[in-house]
């Protein structure tokens, strides 16, 4: 940490932010305001979620020749407004809209992988890293890849496992679509629905893998009975990466205490959302009421399970104070103000994440050295239901008439299903910045 207040960026960034905060403490006589701003110069954010790689394809059809990255209208990230607020490190989201489910989700995560991964290293002031060493060494604003859904995997390990070559690191199970084996906590979405199997035996397959390659595993969006059967298989720490507390407001994307209390079991982290949907339930959401959500969850769990996802450009409202990612030191010193310590703060900030993914590093060469190799299970056909799968088989294979009916590309259920699906995405572009 000393090696990078020291490095040239941060000395300058180090000697402004004194200034300014000395100014700033000066003008408003409010003392904490100085140390919220050198505490985050010492302790960089990491920011669990963050949703400008949708934001640029929804605005600028992922045509960066066309945007200032430094200063972007309509939208609450960009890189001026990332370093005023002294984020050290962001986890962009590579996500697709669940109505791409069954379709082109695979297609369309690859393409927010190259936008995020363009965006990351043509820019000096951003660089894509991969691991806890990278967030560490930079200098620089860091870029962590994850992607938003299980769909975007298409029911598939080898896809997981080609999206880990890409620099994914995290994935979120489901968005507000279940997948053909896991649950979401949304039920906008009529698909995939099962009774009383939150996550199928291809669902632990796919997490059981995740651990193998060294993917964290995101329960945002899971339903609650999903990330309950994750906890008990994980065997590396897993994250909320954008979910508050439920108790403070009762959000089905919310966590419950009693899962807080598994989440710390597995040494897991829940990084808290700042969107006001999610954060203040009744009236409007302000500063205030998204300490209380830190404040409870340190009450019930302790600080070394909380992190900060703001979910910034994934939904339309936010608090009062806390509008774009530049506002980040009001909530530090919030924070200070209810007399959280460096140490507690100083884990909010980064190193409860960097303990996480560290973590999750581990499991991944203990699975090395024990030689586990690549998981070679596959979905049952039945399961997946996806008129767009193709099966090829070797001419003399006797096929299952369910294989005869994906060896010509489609079925018979594709007039009433693209309805369906026609539905999905009309309703996935309505919802998309409501329930993010
Ligand atoms: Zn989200």
């Amino acid at each position: 940490m000393i090696s990078r207040i020291l490095h040239r960026g941060d000395f300058l960034n180090l000697g402004t932010n004194l200034m300014l905060c000395f100014l700033c403490g000066m003008t408003s006589g409010d003392p904490t305001t100085g140390s919220a701003f050198g505490l985050m110069t010492k302790y960089p954010l990491i920011d669990g979620h963050n949703d400008l790689a949708l934001m640029l394809r929804i605005l600028h059809d992922n045509r960066l020749s066309q945007v200032d990255l430094h200063n972007i209208s309509k939208v609450a990230t960009d890189i001026n407004r990332l370093t005023t607020g002294h984020v050290g490190a962001q986890v962009f989201a590579a996500y697709v809209l669940c109505g791409a489910q069954a379709k082109d989700a695979v297609r369309l995560t690859l393409e927010q992988i190259d936008v995020i991964n363009r965006m990351c290293t043509e820019n000096p002031e951003l660089e894509l890293v991969t691991s806890t060493k990278g967030l560490n060494d930079t200098n620089r604003i860091a870029c962590l890849i994850s992607i938003e859904g299980g769909h975007s995997i298409d029911s598939s390990l080898p896809t997981l496992r080609m999206f880990y070559q890409l620099g994914v690191r995290s994935m979120a199970l489901t968005h507000t679509c279940n997948t053909p084996w896991a649950e979401s906590s949304s039920t906008i979405y009529d698909v995939y629905q099962r009774e009383n199997d939150s996550l199928t035996d291809f669902g632990k397959d796919v997490v059981k893998e995740m651990n193998r390659l060294g993917m964290i595993v995101d329960l945002s969006h899971s339903s609650w009975a999903t990330a309950r059967a994750v906890l008990q298989i994980s065997k590396a720490p897993v994250i909320f990466s954008h979910s508050s507390a439920h108790a403070v407001c009762n959000h089905s994307r919310n966590v419950p205490d009693d899962l807080l209390h598994e989440l710390k079991e597995n040494r897991g982290l829940i990084m808290v959302n700042l969107h006001s949907g999610f954060v203040a339930c009744h009236g409007r959401a302000n500063v205030s009421i998204v300490a209380d959500h830190f404040t409870h969850i340190r009450k019930v769990v302790g600080s070394e399970s909380i992190g900060i996802g703001g979910d910034f450009d994934g939904a339309s409202k936010f608090p009062l104070g806390l509008e774009d990612v530049s506002k980040y030191p009001a909530l530090i010193q919030e924070l200070l103000k209810r007399h959280w310590t460096e140490n507690e703060l100083s884990g909010v900030l980064r190193h409860n994440f960097l303990r996480v993914f560290k973590e999750v590093e581990k499991e991944r060469d203990r699975q090395k050295a024990k030689g586990t190799l690549p998981s070679e299970a596959q979905i049952d056909l039945a399961e997946v239901q996806n008129p767009c799968r193709l099966v090829l088989r070797r001419p003399d294979h006797q096929m299952t008439k369910m294989e005869q009916m994906y060896s010509k590309g489609h079925s018979e259920q594709v007039g009433p299903r693209s309805l369906v699906w026609t539905m999905v995405i009309l309703i996935s572009c309505l919802c998309v910045l409501m329930d993010h």
